[in-house]
């Protein structure tokens, strides 16, 4: 596996590649890296000639200084994982790389209002420094498809309206959630929660699991309601949002024969961890 770690070299690896007409799959991450990523990675292998890595913890994506700080880093692990995954090449720059000084341009990007409700809404920058690192590394990397993890919904339908406001050419792959055994949604963010946190997090994918139930014969305002309250009496859990959308828009529904893709999204603390989940209470297929 190559490890790549200046435009330069990319660019330089980019076009051995398209000389020799290979397809380009490409996997974005932070790092920290887990089965939820390796699932992805794993498709990406299967599904093209070649598959690029990503190993990048864009700092413009964090609005919150201690989160990016505290953002686990475990590169040599990674790298490892990803080589036996059969990855062909990870590239893994330099802040300094990514945005040079002369690069420090502000860009302001179009994502339409799929990006301005929850994430878009608590996390102030955090699509517009989503987009700014995607349309760089997409640009480079110019692959034939990209894949993102559904745990991450809302990102998703922001990068698709990227894809399509800067015409880029690339298919955006979208992969299923992957759980640890007791539920817990895979998050490199796990590693920083307590033995006990850690115990307590399941709770949050059982009590979506269990409103899918309680939905179906409750309104959507109890069906949300009876979420929060329910991990908010947990003691050192805190709901920062949980909407109910239309899978497409993102826009909230009030009733549930408002769509027929219907999803909740939510976001907790556990402690001064910040955790995102999501669950389908209707699908068109
Ligand atoms: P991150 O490193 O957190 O930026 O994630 C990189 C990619 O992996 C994103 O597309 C995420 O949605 C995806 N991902 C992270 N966790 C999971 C998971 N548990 N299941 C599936 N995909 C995931």
């Amino acid at each position: 596996m190559k490890i790549i770690r200046t435009l330069y070299d990319m660019t330089e690896y980019r076009v051995q590649q398209r000389d020799r007409g290979a397809s380009v799959g490409f996997v974005p991450t932070m790092g920290a890296l887990h089965e939820g990523h390796m699932s992805l990675v794993k498709k990406a292998v299967e599904e093209n000639m070649v598959t690029v890595v990503s190993v990048f913890v864009n700092p413009i994506q964090f609005n919150n200084k201690e989160d990016f700080a505290k953002y686990p880093r475990t590169e040599e692990e990674d790298f490892k994982l990803l080589a036996s995954a059969g990855v062909d090449a990870v590239f893994a720059p330099t802040a300094e790389e990514i945005y040079p000084e002369e690069n420090c341009d502000n860009k302001e990007y179009a994502l339409g209002t799929v990006a301005e409700v929850m994430e878009g809404k608590y996390r102030p920058g955090h699509f517009q420094g989503v987009a700014r690192v995607l349309d760089i590394l997409f640009r480079l990397v110019d692959p034939h498809r990209a894949y993102f993890g559904e745990k991450d919904f809302q990102q998703i339908a922001v990068v698709r309206n990227l894809v399509k406001s800067e015409g880029l050419k690339v298919e955006i792959v979208a992969c299923p959630i992957k759980r640890a055994n007791d539920g817990l949604a895979l998050s490199s963010r796990n590693s920083r929660l307590s033995e006990e946190q850690r115990k307590a997090a399941p709770e949050i994918y059982e009590t979506l699991k269990y409103s899918v139930e309680y939905s179906k014969d409750h309104s959507v305002r109890a069906t949300h309601d009876t979420v929060v309250e329910h991990l908010d009496a947990i003691p050192g859990m805190r709901v920062e949002y949980f909407q109910i959308v239309d899978a497409r828009t993102l826009q909230p529904v009030e009733e549930w024969e408002m769509s027929d893709w219907i999803v909740g999204c939510i976001t907790v603390y556990v402690g001064d961890v910040r955790l995102i989940d999501n669950i389908t209470y209707r699908t068109p297929h």
